[in-house]
């Protein structure tokens, strides 16, 4: 006799992790060594793995630090990020992307 229940014996398989809002210290570390950024449309997009989940993702930042003043660059540029990727995530909130891992990035460092 055949079973039909889908085969879950992979014990080895690790699960989805669970969406939680998080941040940790070294998010932004590794955002600013793995991402790319590459201009797009007048904005700035970073792409790269999720330093949560390490699934791929894609943020779009901008229209960048050029306004209608054009304003200086000033050291501290910061750019809150949060994880866009398609992964599955247990718990997510409806309409919500990613993992839920938050962090801001350092926009004056050389991509
Ligand atoms: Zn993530
Ligand atoms: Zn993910």
């Amino acid at each position: 006799m055949s079973d039909d229940r889908p085969n879950d014996d992979d014990s080895s398989q690790e699960e989805p992790m669970p969406y939680e809002e998080r941040t940790e210290d070294g998010y932004a570390q590794h955002v600013t060594k793995h991402f790319t950024m590459f201009r797009s449309a007048g904005a700035m997009v970073l792409s790269g793995p999720c330093p949560r989940c390490c699934h791929a993702m894609e943020y779009l930042v901008g229209p960048v630090i050029r306004g209608p003043r054009a304003q200086p660059v000033t050291s501290t540029s910061r750019e809150p990020m949060i994880c866009m990727c398609k992964g599955d995530h247990p718990n997510r909130p409806k309409d919500y992307h990613g993992c839920g891992a938050y962090w801001d990035v350092n926009m004056n460092v050389k991509w």
